[in-house]
C-alpha cells in the first residue's frame, strides 16, 4: 500500500499541495494511475492527523508571498469521500492565514454531485474563502464527445460539461479545463 503523505511545492508565487490520501472513487478513467497510485484505504481520521501535524511544517519552506495555491489529491477534492471536509478546511484556513496575499485557491474535481460538486458545497467554501477567488480545475481531456467518453472512459458529458459551467458561474468560481 502507498504510504499517505502530504507535499508543498512552490514554484513561484504559486503553490501546489498534493495529498496523497484516499483514492478517486470515479475509476472509469482508463488513461489515469492515480486512483491506484492513492492511499489505499487511509482512515478519514489518520489523513486528517497527518495533515494537522504536517502541514504548518510545510509551510515554513514556503515563502509568505504566496498568491495562488493549487490543490490536489488523486482524485476530488470537494468529495467528503475523498477528502474529509475537516481537513480541507484546516487547509484553508491555515494557508489564509500564512498568506495574506493569497488571491486564488484552485481544487481538481469532477462535475457532479455524488464527488462533492453541489451547490451548498460551492457556497460554503465560496463564504469560507471570501475575498480569495475559488477555482475549479476540470479534466475536461478533449472536446471530442466521443473520445472523451467512449475511448477515454471520462464519463463526461457536453450537457452535464455546460450546465457545471453555469452552475459555477452563479456562484462565482472561476474553472479552467484540462486537455490532455
Ligand atoms: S476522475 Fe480524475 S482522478 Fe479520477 S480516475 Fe478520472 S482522471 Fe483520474
Amino acid at each position: 500500500m502507498n504510504q499517505p503523505s502530504l507535499i508543498c511545492e512552490q514554484k513561484n508565487h504559486r503553490l501546489i499541495i498534493v495529498l496523497q490520501g484516499r483514492p478517486c472513487r470515479y475509476t472509469g478513467c482508463n488513461f489515469c494511475a492515480l486512483p491506484s497510485a492513492a492511499s489505499g484505504v487511509v482512515g478519514h481520521n489518520e489523513f486528517h492527523e497527518l495533515v494537522s501535524l504536517n502541514l504548518n511544517k510545510a509551510l515554513t519552506q514556503v515563502d509568505s508571498n504566496i498568491k495562488e495555491i493549487f490543490l490536489y489529491n488523486f482524485g476530488n477534492v470537494l468529495d467528503p469521500e475523498n477528502l474529509l471536509p475537516d481537513t480541507l478546511n484546516l487547509i484553508i484556513d491555515t494557508c489564509k492565514k500564512k498568506f495574506h496575499k493569497l488571491s486564488l485557491v484552485s481544487m481538481d474535481n469532477r462535475l457532479e454531485p455524488q464527488y462533492g460538486f453541489t451547490e451548498t458545497h460551492l457556497l460554503k467554501i465560496n463564504k469560507q474563502l471570501q475575498p480569495i477567488q475559488p477555482e475549479i480545475a476540470v479534466g475536461y481531456e478533449t472536446h471530442d464527445a466521443y473520445i472523451r467518453n467512449r475511448i477515454l472512459g471520462k464519463g463526461l458529458s457536453d450537457k452535464g460539461f455546460s450546465n457545471a459551467m453555469k452552475l459555477l458561474a452563479n456562484y462565482g468560481w472561476m474553472f479552467v479545463f484540462i486537455l490532455f
